[in-house]
Formats: C-alpha cells, sequence, structure tokens
C-alpha cells in the first residue's frame, strides 16, 4: 500500500518536472505488473491527471506570454475568484495581481511583483492579491472576491534562450493570510480605538528617529493624557469610559490628520508622532488645538461626558537624540502639564523634575497634611463695584507645605480628585468656611468650590446639611461654586443632590463659565443663582483681542435674562473694571480690590462691620510683560556679555547691564538651552536697554515663553560637539564662529536685584 502510495507520489512529481520541461528519464520499458502507471509519453492520461489536479483545488497552474499577459490560469481558479475566465485571460499578469506592501513577514523588504517579472527572477512561494479593483469598470464591489495567493514560477526560456513567458503553480493561502494579518494587526493596533499600540509606537518612534538622525531632520513627541477620565469610569461606568476613549481617537485624528501618527498606549494614554516639525509656536497652537477638540463634551449613552487633557512636548534632537530620552522628555513635559493645572500643554525644559514621583509625593503629603490640620482656607473679596461693598468672600484653600513652602490649589486639587482623598478634603473646607463665616458681617456670604467628584457623591447634601448645622450658619449664606463637570455624573443622582441643596436653601454658583463647554442647557436644567465670568476672558478683554469684551458681555446679558447674578473674576488693573462695568458686570472678584486673605487679615479689614474694599492696582493690564530677574548672555559680534534681564514680553526685553550700546544695535539674547533671541535695540537709559525681537517668543504652556526655534544640535554636532540634547547652559560661542580678536564694544557694569 505504502509502496503505491510512493509510486503515485513519483508519479505527480515526474509529471511536474514534465511541466516544468526537465524531462525525467522515466524507463517505458520498465514492467509495472498489473499496476497502471501513466507513462510520461501518455499525453492522454497526463492530460486527464492534470485536470483531476486543477479541479481538486488544492493548487492551479498558470503560464504567462513573453509580454507578460496572462495565457492559462486553471478554470477552477477563476471559479475560486469568482470571474470569468475571459475577464482574466490576455490580461497582464501585474495588472491582476500585486504583492501587499503590509505583508507582516516581508514588510518592506519585498520587491514588488512588477519588478520581480521584468527582472525574471524565480517566484518561490510569493504572497500576492489578486486585485479585482484594478479591472476596468469594476471598484471592488461587483465580481472579485477578496483572495491571497502564494504564487511559485520560473520563466521558460527556448534553445535559443529568447524568453517564452513564465510557468508557474498557485494556491489559495486567503484564510491563513487573513488570520496572520489580523494577528498581525492585533499586535500592532489597539483593538479598542483602531490606533497604533504601544508596540508600534515604540517601534515606529526608534525607526524614525534613527533614519531621522542620519538625516538631520527633527521630530516631536506629544504625549497625552486624559484629565478626569477615571471619573468618567467610576461615574459613568466602564462601556461609557471605553465610549469616550473611541471618540478621543476620532478627534485626535481629525486634529492631526496626516501630520503624524497616533497611538494609544493604554488607559487613557495617548502618544502622537510628528515628523519635521519643531516650531514651538506651531506646536504650542497645535498642542492648543488638541486640548480644545479634547475638552468638548462626549455625547454618551443617556449623558454626556466631560474630559480634558494635558499635552507633554518634546523635540527630537534638541531634547534628547535617543527613544528613551525623548519619552522621558515628554513623560516629565507631560506630568508638568498636569501640575501646573488641567488642560494645558508643556515643552520640555531641562529643569523639569520627575512630577510623576512629585504627584505621588505630593498625595502622601497631602492626606497628612489634611490630618495633621496644616490646610487653611483663605478668603477672596467679592465686590459690588457700585458701592465698593464686599458682598461675599470665596474660600480658596492654601497649603503651606513643612519643605516645599505654599503649594497652590491648582497644583493639589487635581491630585486630590485623582484619589478619593478630595471628599474628605472638601468637607473639611465646608465645615471650616461655614465655621469662619459665622463671625462675619450677616451681609457677606461665603463661597465655598466643590469638585464634581465630591458632588458625585450620594452623601454630598448631608455633609452640607451637616456643616450648616455644626456651625450654626444660615443656609442662605452658603454659596457653592460648581463647574460643569458636575454634569457629567449619573443625571438621576445629580437631579437629585440639586433638588436637596435647592431645599436647604443654598446657594448656588457656576465657576469658570465659558471655558470649554459653556452649555445653555445646563443653565436651563439647574437651579443656578450665579454665573462666574472665567478670568481668562478678563486677561484678554482689553487686547486686541475685541472677542473677549463681546463673550462678556454676552454672559452678562445671558445671565440677567435668567434671573442670576454675575461675578467678574480676575480683575487686576482699572482699564479691565472700566472695560467689565461698560458690559454690565456688577460685582467684581480680583485683585484689583483684593486677593485672598486668611481670616485674622479679613477680620481686621471687616474691622467694624462696614467692609468695604476701594480698588487699588495698575491702570493698564500688561499681561505680556512679566517682571523677571534672570541673567542671561547678550552676543554682540564675537563677544558675550553677561546682562541681567528685567522683563520679558513676547516681542521684547528688557535687559540691563551694558554700557555705551546705541539705538538700533543688532544684539543676539541667549536665553539659554539654545534659545538665541535676535533683535535690535530700541531704547537706551545707562545701563538699561529695550531690545525688540526679530521673531516674537511663543508661549511654553505654563505661563513662560520660550523661542520658537532653537539652535539645532545637528549644527553644533557639525562644530565638533557630540550629538546630545541641548545642555541647559550658554550657547557656546567658540562654536558659532571662530576669531574674538575683536575689542569688546560695550563695558559690562554689575547689576544687583
Ligand atoms: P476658582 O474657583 O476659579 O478661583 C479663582 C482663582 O482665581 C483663585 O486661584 C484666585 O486666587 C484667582 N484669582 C482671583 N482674582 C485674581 C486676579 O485678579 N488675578 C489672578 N491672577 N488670579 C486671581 P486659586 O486660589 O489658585 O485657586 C485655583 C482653583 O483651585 C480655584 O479656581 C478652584 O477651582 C480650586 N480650588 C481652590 N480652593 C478649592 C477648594 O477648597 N475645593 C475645591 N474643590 N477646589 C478649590
Ligand atoms: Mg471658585
Ligand atoms: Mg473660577
Amino acid at each position: 500500500m505504502d509502496q503505491a502510495k510512493a509510486k503515485a507520489a513519483m508519479a505527480v512529481k515526474r509529471l511536474f518536472q514534465g511541466l516544468t520541461g526537465r524531462h525525467a528519464a522515466a524507463d517505458p520499458e520498465a514492467d509495472y505488473g498489473n499496476v497502471a502507471v501513466i507513462s510520461p509519453h501518455d499525453s492522454a492520461r497526463r492530460l486527464e491527471l492534470l485536470d483531476d489536479f486543477e479541479c481538486g483545488g488544492f493548487a492551479w497552474m498558470w503560464a504567462t506570454d513573453s509580454e507578460g499577459r496572462l495565457i492559462y490560469v486553471s478554470a477552477s481558479a477563476a471559479e475560486r475568484l469568482d470571474k470569468p475566465l475571459t475577464e482574466l485571460l490576455a490580461q497582464p499578469f501585474v495588472t491582476l495581481f500585486e504583492t501587499d506592501p503590509d505583508n507582516p513577514d516581508e514588510r518592506g523588504s519585498d520587491r514588488p511583483l512588477k519588478f520581480q517579472l521584468s527582472a525574471r527572477n524565480k517566484l518561490i512561494d510569493v504572497t500576492v492579491r489578486f486585485a479585482p479593483t484594478r479591472l476596468s469598470g469594476d471598484h471592488g464591489t461587483g465580481g472579485g472576491r477578496s483572495a491571497w495567493w502564494s504564487i511559485s514560477g520560473h520563466p521558460k526560456f527556448d534553445a535559443a534562450g529568447k524568453f517564452l513567458g513564465y510557468r508557474g503553480s498557485a494556491k489559495d493561502i486567503t484564510i491563513e493570510y487573513e488570520r496572520k494579518l489580523e494577528d498581525s494587526r492585533m499586535a500592532e493596533y489597539d483593538s479598542l480605538t483602531g490606533l497604533a499600540n504601544r508596540h508600534r509606537m515604540t517601534r515606529r518612534l526608534e525607526s524614525t528617529l534613527g533614519a531621522y538622525k542620519a538625516a538631520k531632520r527633527s521630530c516631536t513627541l506629544m504625549m497625552l493624557d486624559l484629565d478626569k477620565f477615571k471619573q468618567v469610569n467610576d461615574m459613568m461606568g466602564h462601556p461609557a469610559g471605553d465610549e469616550v476613549l473611541r471618540q478621543v481617537a476620532q478627534r485626535l485624528q481629525r486634529v492631526i490628520g496626516e501630520r503624524g501618527e497616533i497611538g494609544r498606549l493604554g488607559g487613557d494614554e495617548f502618544q502622537v508622532i510628528l515628523p519635521d516639525l519643531d516650531d514651538r509656536g506651531k506646536l504650542g497652537e497645535l498642542a492648543g488645538k488638541v486640548i480644545q477638540i479634547v475638552s468638548q463634551p462626549y455625547p454618551i449613552e443617556d449623558g454626556r461626558a466631560i474630559i480634558g487633557t494635558s499635552v507633554g512636548i518634546a523635540i527630537a534632537p534638541y531634547d534628547g537624540v535617543e527613544r528613551e530620552e525623548i519619552v522621558r522628555a515628554a513623560d516629565l513635559a507631560l506630568y508638568a502639564a498636569k501640575n501646573g493645572g488641567r488642560g494645558a500643554f508643556r515643552f520640555f525644559s531641562a529643569d523639569l523634575k520627575d512630577e510623576a514621583e512629585e504627584r505621588r509625593l505630593l498625595e502622601d503629603d497631602l492626606r497628612e497634611a489634611l490630618a495633621a490640620d496644616q490646610l487653611e482656607l483663605h478668603y477672596q473679596p467679592v465686590v459690588r463695584i457700585a458701592d465698593n461693598m464686599v458682598v461675599g468672600c470665596e474660600a480658596l484653600m492654601r497649603w503651606e507645605h513643612p519643605e516645599r513652602g505654599p503649594i497652590g490649589p491648582a497644583a493639589f486639587i487635581s491630585v486630590a480628585e485623582e484619589s478619593s482623598l478630595i471628599v474628605q478634603l472638601g468637607e473639611w473646607a465646608l465645615r471650616r468656611a461655614c465655621q469662619d463665616a459665622m463671625v462675619w458681617p450677616a451681609s457677606v456670604r461665603v463661597a465655598v468650590n466643590v469638585s464634581a467628584v465630591q458632588f458625585a457623591n450620594p452623601g454630598f447634601a448631608t455633609v452640607v446639611t451637616n456643616a450648616l448645622a455644626a456651625s450654626g450658619l444660615a443656609p442662605e449664606r452658603l454659596e457653592l461654586e460648581l463647574t460643569e463637570s458636575v454634569f457629567m455624573g449619573d443625571s438621576d443622582v445629580t437631579e437629585e443632590t440639586f433638588k436637596m441643596l435647592k431645599q436647604l436653601g443654598v446657594r448656588l454658583a457656576l465657576d469658570d463659565f465659558g471655558t470649554g463647554y459653556s452649555s445653555l442647557s445646563y443653565l436651563r436644567s439647574a437651579p443656578f443663582d450665579k454665573l462666574k465670568v472665567d478670568k481668562s476672558f478678563v486677561d484678554s478683554c482689553t487686547q486686541q483681542d475685541q472677542n473677549s469684551a463681546k463673550i462678556i458681555a454676552a454672559i452678562i446679558g445671558l445671565s440677567d435674562a435668567l434671573g442670576m447674578e454675575t461675578t467678574v473674576e480676575g480683575v487686576e488693573a482699572f482699564d479691565q473694571l472700566e472695560l467689565v462695568k461698560s458690559k454690565g458686570a456688577k460685582f467684581i472678584q480680583g485683585w484689583l480690590y483684593a486677593k485672598a486673605l486668611p481670616q485674622g487679615a479679613l477680620l481686621e479689614a471687616m474691622g467694624d462691620g462696614t467692609f468695604k474694599i476701594e480698588p487699588n492696582g495698575p491702570d493698564r493690564h500688561r499681561p505680556d510683560r512679566r517682571s523677571v530677574f534672570r541673567r542671561i548672555g547678550v552676543i554682540h559680534e564675537d563677544h558675550r556679555y553677561d546682562a541681567v534681564m528685567r522683563d520679558l514680553s513676547k516681542t521684547g526685553a528688557r535687559i540691563e547691564g551694558l554700557l555705551g550700546v546705541t539705538n538700533g544695535t543688532g544684539l543676539v539674547l541667549d536665553l539659554g538651552a539654545g534659545q538665541l533671541a535676535v533683535g535690535s535695540v530700541t531704547r537706551v537709559q545707562d545701563a538699561t536697554i529695550a531690545i525688540e525681537f526679530e521673531t516674537p517668543l511663543v508661549s511654553d504652556g505654563a505661563g513662560g515663553l520660550v523661542t520658537r526655534h532653537r539652535v539645532s544640535p545637528y549644527a553644533l554636532a557639525a562644530a565638533g560637539m557630540p550629538l546630545a540634547a541641548l545642555p541647559p547652559g550658554n550657547y557656546p560661542l567658540s562654536l558659532g564662529g571662530e576669531g574674538g580678536s575683536s575689542k569688546p564694544q560695550f563695558l559690562q557694569v554689575t547689576v544687583g536685584r
């Protein structure tokens, strides 16, 4: 029996040898007894065998002519492709089949089929796709099926060496191949969002940075982490969380488009690789757009979710050359962005500490601080413009850290919100604020900020009731400041809590109105007594940007129409006061009247009970101009001078320490870490000079200013330094141009604080 099998196999082998043209030396005289073997010369029976073989469907045969056109293909193959033979025959082979550029086995190394055929290469198990879309009039929907073949073949030549075409075999591997594609897709892409996964992003970054290093190109890495995503999961459930992640992925794809590759690293962490983009002005704009779009509400089955995002940005080769360096740099920038308050971007800079670690430590310390009574409430007055009377005070949490000094709520509230610590923190603040307000004049209300996490806690109304009862404060003197994120919780619980609070008689204010996702439907559905116009509108209302002033007017108008009060936050100067007054503002909370004061100072200011504050501050708001004291380098020709920068704005700086400079002199300010700001002198007074920059500076995302471009490490490397991230200090002048022979033209004088 085995012998028969072996013989049959032998016969098939001979058959193929026959097909390939090398006739086997079969012995026609051999005696096989009563076995009806097929003689190589028995064309009829060989043909019959061939037919049987082709019909079996294990494999097919194909042949092309010298022009590359298909002259034969097994009829059963055409059947499998769902195409009549007449549509296949006489067609160029390369229009019917193509290699897969994404073949996970051969990615990158696989030569296109066309190339292989025209080089008359032997084909061995080449994976090709039947390309029905390439056939005229067929757009891939009618007729042809998606099919993957493994083809082998060899070129056939005549005795004179003339090419006659290909002869080959093919077999259908569609099922195995698609499974393999799916496996590799799963290994490379995130199944929830369809974005590249961590594995793929790591590989992409590694290969991009490697190739770019050689080509002296730059590449930016953005790291994103969603703010308040944990709350979506906790408050709305995991399916809602998944839906939000999917929608975030879609929005990112819309913003980033073709500019870069987006990946989800896991959880709520995303990453974007942006090749050839190193302008920090453009990157800041892009990051701003990402933050804005991700922060729009997400429609989720019965409700909406509200999240935000923080973005950290690192740029190769400036912030690092190797993948690990760039990833670490972007991570540090991300944590700095989160720490500075949410919804911000931040560029990496060498002085950033490991803030992930810092945040963990902060959480531990905060827990201790709460237990050890290290937290305090300060109170910022809200003033009625008409008569300068204080009508209320907002309680703002302050933390005097034993080692680190004062830490602002923008840094620690978000840490507390990520653990459940905020619930205890919030309860403490409510109790303390009610208690403190008891000794204020009865006309002064107390406002307490309430985090959405705290609000979503089913016991919240009871906490408020207890704080009022324990202190004896009249409910109408307590105002709770909520942000729109309270609406993302379970809407039944939210509604119930609103109802209970209203029954209690406390007042409700909607804080930070106008930022991100202001929705009129909230105003209609919830019983607010007050809107607080966000400081960001006031910041820019006196600038050229006319929109902010219009928005302020619109919010005040809306609030009036709905019978609510409005407080405008963050007024620092008289020009802002005049403007918001002209737009209808009646209540102000801002530094022009008072900063937040400790209870002791507040009581002193309240004096005998008539609590009035006169506005006091600068006439004009100068948002960009920051007073600084920073030692910088000033480069003029081939000399570097030391000077002190006194103030800095986007468009210029005032520096001190050089005598003999004249108007119009071109100077370069070395702001450190490869940042050279080119400018010219516009004003001189003794040792103080004003400089206007050629290219305005851009925001670093954290209230600071940076240059758009930096000295390229590639240029430094070309001048003999090792290729590495930019060091924090001064630009090495000796590399800028050899020389230094001329005499210094200015006199450097020492400047103190
Ligand atoms: P918020 O509720 O919008 O508070 C107003 C913030 O603007 C305060 O910052 C206040 O100091 C600041 N501000 C007011 N007027 C001016 C001004 O004229 N110029 C400038 N530059 N700033 C002004 P603060 O105290 O740093 O608080 C930041 C945020 O932290 C608060 O924003 C609030 O969302 C949160 N927060 C503070 N205390 C608590 C608390 O006890 N519980 C909760 N959940 N959040 C709190
Ligand atoms: Mg507030
Ligand atoms: Mg606010």
